[in-house]
């Protein structure tokens, strides 16, 4: 049973807005203050953090978290991968390479931007994060489970999101295909980025979101990656039972079991 940790779930500028006056920025209600989106998920004493955020350190602050044993990347997006430096702090903790997954597209994008974290200098003293690339293919195992890509498009980019058992998390998305629909049906909670009420060209509005849930029934639906147009009270009062919208802190365990991994699927080192 996978549990999920909500680190950030606001769009790429965060909320509040730098020099953002609006009722949203200005709120008081602690959900309103959104970091840029990122989760952990858990089992089995394990952590893999999805995404990097620019955030990463103050997310790991206020979250205590103090293990990641693998990264999966969604895509190379600024706010997903801003905080790309401080897995560095992971290596010098637990003194061993930390993996990290992406698609070949995002794998590319990270080797350029961050070509020092991959190559092996340092012995985990936290000068530099020392990091093992690894791409993703298709469905893979990561420490005994198997983890199911799921391609989406964001806007006219193909990047992924993941599915853990009955858990999925999709970031990012503005259209599922229907080959990548039938991965998310069967679930007990899926996140799903809804940025705002207006449409935007890459990213879903809270209807198109709602649609989607309706579509694949999961038993519980989590929305992230909002924007500062609509506050949390105001964007959970328009949702359907059984959608919620994250916050920042917010955890979830799923009740399911989460298979083992095929035999074939390629086991993650630790
Ligand atoms: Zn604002
Ligand atoms: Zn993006
Ligand atoms: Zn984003």
């Amino acid at each position: 049973m996978p549990e999920i940790t909500f680190l950030g779930t606001g769009t790429s500028n965060g909320i509040p807005v730098i020099g953002c006056d609006c009722d949203v920025c200005q709120s008081g209600d602690p959900r309103d203050r959104r970091t840029r989106t990122s989760a952990v998920v858990r089992f089995d004493d394990r952590v893999i953090l999805i995404d990097t955020s620019t955030e990463l350190r103050a997310q790991a602050l206020a979250n205590d978290l103090r293990r990641v044993d693998a990264v999966l990347m969604t895509h190379a997006h600024a706010d997903h991968t801003g905080g790309f430096d401080d897995l560095r702090r992971f290596n010098e903790l637990q003194q061993q390479h930390l993996p990290v997954y992406a698609d070949p597209g995002t794998a590319a994008m990270l080797r350029e931007r961050f070509a020092y974290t991959f190559t092996d200098v340092y012995p985990f003293y936290g000068g530099k994060p020392d990091l093992i690339l690894r791409e993703i293919e298709g469905p893979f195992t990561l420490f005994g489970h198997e983890v199911v890509p799921i391609p989406v498009l964001h806007g006219r980019l193909p990047i992924l999101g993941f599915r853990f058992g009955d858990l999925a998390y999709v970031t990012d998305a503005k259209e599922i295909p229907d080959t990548s629909l039938d991965l998310l049906r069967d679930l007990d909670v899926l996140v799903l980025n809804a940025l705002r009420e207006r449409s935007h060209p890459t990213h879903l509005s809270f209807d198109e979101a709602v649609v989607i849930v309706q579509e694949v029934r999961p038993k519980r639906a989590l929305l992230v990656h909002l924007s500062h147009e609509t506050s949390h009270a105001a964007a959970q009062a328009r949702l359907p039972v059984g959608i919620d919208v994250a916050w920042d802190g917010l955890t979830v365990a799923t009740p399911g079991v989460w298979p083992a991994g095929a035999a074939t699927g390629r086991e993650s080192g630790g």
